[in-house]
């Protein structure tokens, strides 16, 4: 394997703010994120986050930057994609799912009913009292994975499955430097 080039510094003219949030992902790319190891502490002395895995905020606040991870499987992912769209100057589509609906989107040519019963009720093994879950604080699956795109604007597209560290480093240090991101051959891949 190749040692990736050293990276530029970080260039961001003031501190900017950044949320993230996981919708239906695996949660790889925030993981693939904090591979970025110790280049976090510089990161954080040129963004805030807002809304994210990592400062457990629940509500997103107006912010800069807005990374999203995982496409669209049930109503609850819609409304925080459009919170995050109305809160977010710049949104990124982070990863296959985000992009094209990745994994999850596999389900799109089965029937989400035939789906749900063969899960919860006829599988070989489960009980004869299981039923499909109603609890109605749980958010309506759709009956199809949807990209975000196909709900909201998208500004960029940051692709990988999960996208490389050096991928969010290299793409996060042009988008706070007011460059438009450029990735390159090298930094795109889906391992
Ligand atoms: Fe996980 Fe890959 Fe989807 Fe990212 S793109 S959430 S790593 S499956």
């Amino acid at each position: 394997m190749t040692t990736p080039a050293p990276l530029p510094p970080l260039q961001a003219p003031r501190k900017l703010k950044l949320a993230t949030v996981s919708l239906a992902g695996c949660f790889g790319c925030h993981m693939s994120f904090l591979d970025i190891d110790e280049r976090l502490f510089e990161l954080i002395e040129h963004i805030e986050f807002d809304r994210s895995p990592l400062t457990d905020i629940k509500q997103v606040g107006v912010c800069d930057i807005g990374l999203i991870e995982g496409g669209l499987c049930n109503a609850e992912n819609v409304l925080v994609l459009r919170e995050f769209r109305a809160h977010c100057k710049t949104l990124v589509a982070v990863g296959a799912c985000a992009i094209t609906g990745g994994l999850p989107a596999q389900r799109n040519h089965m029937d989400i009913g035939a789906i749900l019963t063969d899960v919860y009720c006829t599988r070989q093994g489960l009980s004869a009292s299981c039923r499909i879950p109603d609890d109605p604080e749980l958010p309506l699956p759709l009956n199809q994975v949807h990209p975000i795109h196909e709900v909201v604007h998208v500004d960029y597209f940051l692709p990988g499955c999960p996208p490389s560290a050096n991928a969010f480093w290299t793409f996060l240090n042009d988008l706070m430097a007011g460059r438009t991101p450029h990735l390159g051959h090298g930094l795109m891949h889906y391992d």
